[in-house]
């Protein structure tokens, strides 16, 4: 009996671990690697498992990073099923079609383009001398329908025609539509059959709604194991959630093999309960400025607690009530999710909204904006607002726009309130903005490229550290002791390397036994 960890071993995206016990081959998520866009591309399309040998896949949460290979699976002859909370069940409804349509958009994007120079430099040879604007401009209406839309028929035609090499998605709408029929949803705290001797049993992580720690209990020749997957482990005291699980059954608190998350594993937060105050600060501050107020947010999760928590201050009278502008139709969505599951929320949600008959994420200074014409209204409206759109780490969609439009001007202010990777546009922005506010904003601002352009970052830059949905090395040892589990040993996963070495020498300070495993590498639970 043996875990192999495919994916987020040190680093942080691609969760993909696999439980091999007998003949049950369980698969512990099944997520997207992110980051730079060739290497992303290339590892998410190595799927290092054959899909039809794993029996069942069984899901922590609804993270792209943990859920978005999903549909790549069930193309490829998976027979088993993808068991997950109800309320990640739900979410998936949506994130895997949206995960499809960028898959799909970004293959029809690459493969214009690959055209597009083809048929530029066909005409440069032609006529030996620099193409006319007037000649661009032709072929480029060849491969559009209009100014916006790709004519896929066109580009597709002449790739074959001058047989060029094109790409096709990891998969599609359809593809995502038809791995739906093999999700099947559990509440917390019911054992679920997923093998000949195996069971799982989902705990609330408390990281985001419906994010589970996933217990294992595989029989083998008489003896009962367990493994604990923790997926991603939230924080205490956070909005509308519950806080991560401490109390599991005496039966269950002998664990063989905790496999366990490290994205802070070097780091400490800010507590959650100052995060409040400095939000009300930073909307003030800009007030002052006349500026607006833009926030890269995950679709799902940080979204809905921004809203949340803006939704408090207003009710408190302690701010100016600016609009607050939704601007991501997933998000959207993902709202009506966290809507549909009241049953997961912590008591204060409860007690502040539920019983006053309020709906946490409703309310008169809340706008949801859909297409895209209202989104380019938005993004030029003079008049100081909040915008929260995604995506989150500010690689694509419609948060670009924004910031294309407001980067530039020192009245703004950039929130930075999630988790920003290696090699991200949010990650430059993070770091090149605090480091010109640390020299008092002196000198050239840091010019920052995107969307083919150079953009001077003259906007001030904020980071909430108490938003974050994962806990930090304090807070993952006080789940541990608190839990009283007896844990033999400790696999770490999502975590950057010097996060996850960082993490395993101050857990084995508190007495733990720790490997911070390579891809593929075998770890024996005995
Ligand atoms: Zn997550």
């Amino acid at each position: 009996m043996y875990l192999t960890p495919y994916g987020a071993v040190r680093e942080v995206t691609g969760s993909m671990h696999l439980i091999t016990a007998g003949e049950d081959r369980i698969l512990l998520d099944c997520g997207m690697f992110q980051g730079r866009r060739k290497e992303a591309e290339i590892k998410n399309h190595q799927f290092q498992v054959d899909p039809r040998l794993i029996t069942n896949v069984v899901l922590s949460h609804a993270h792209i990073d943990h859920c978005g290979r999903i549909p790549f699976l069930t193309k490829q002859n998976f027979f088993g099923r993808i068991i997950a909370t109800r309320a990640t069940h739900d979410a998936c409804r949506y994130l895997l079609r949206d995960s499809a349509h960028i898959q799909e958009s970004d293959a029809e994007y690459l493969n214009y383009k690959t055209v597009r120079s083809y048929l530029f430099q066909q005409e440069n040879s032609r006529r030996n001398k620099e193409l006319s604007k007037r000649k661009i401009i032709k072929i480029r209406r060849q491969l559009k329908s209009d100014t916006h839309r790709i004519n896929n028929e066109a580009v597709n035609e002449m790739a074959k025609r001058f047989n060029l090499v094109t790409v096709t998605p990891l998969y599609t709408m359809k593809d995502a539509e038809k791995s739906l029929d093999y999700f099947e949803s559990y509440p917390y705290g019911v054992p679920v059959s997923i093998g000949k001797n195996t069971t799982v049993t989902f705990y609330d992580a408390g990281h985001i709604l419906g994010s589970a720690f996933c217990l294992l209990r595989i029989t083998e020749n008489g003896k009962t194991f367990r493994v604990l997957y923790t997926g991603d482990v939230g924080r205490f005291d956070k909005p509308i959630l519950n806080d991560p699980t401490t109390h599991f059954p005496e039966e269950d608190k002998n664990i063989d093999l905790l496999i366990l998350e490290s994205t802070y594993g070097n780091r400490k937060h800010e507590a959650v309960k100052d995060f409040k105050q400095k939000l009300i600060e930073i909307i003030d501050e800009t007030t002052k400025r006349g500026g607006s107020i833009i926030i890269p947010a995950f679709a799902f999760g940080r979204t809905q607690e921004l809203i949340y928590v803006l939704h408090e201050i207003y009710n408190e009278g302690k701010t100016q009530r600016l609009p607050i502008y939704i601007d991501s139709p997933l998000a959207a969505n993902m709202t009506k999710v966290f809507g549909e599951h009241p049953e997961n929320y912590d008591e204060d949600a409860r007690k502040e909204f539920l019983e006053k008959g309020e709906n946490p994420f409703m309310f008169d200074r809340i706008h949801f904006t859909q297409t895209v014409e209202e989104s380019m209204r938005l993004m030029t409206d003079p008049n100081p607002n909040i915008v929260i759109a995604s995506s989150g780490m500010c690689e694509a969609g419609r948060i670009l726009h924004h910031l294309r439009y407001k980067i530039h001007n020192e009245k703004n202010t950039i929130l930075i309130v999630g988790y920003m990777a290696e090699n991200t546009l949010g990650r430059r922005i993070l770091t090149e903005g605090e480091a010109y506010e640390n020299n008092k904003r002196e000198g050239e601002p840091p010019l920052l490229n995107f969307l083919n352009k150079s953009y001077p970052l003259r906007a001030h830059v904020k980071e909430l550290g108490g938003f974050s949905g994962h806990a930090d090395r304090y807070e993952i040892l006080e789940v541990l002791k608190e839990s009283k589990l007896d844990i033999k040993k400790i696999a770490l996963v999502h975590g950057e390397e010097d996060q996850a070495l960082a993490f395993q020498k101050f857990l084995e300070e508190n007495g733990f036994k720790v490997k911070v495993p390579y891809s593929g590498e075998i770890i024996n639970i005995d």
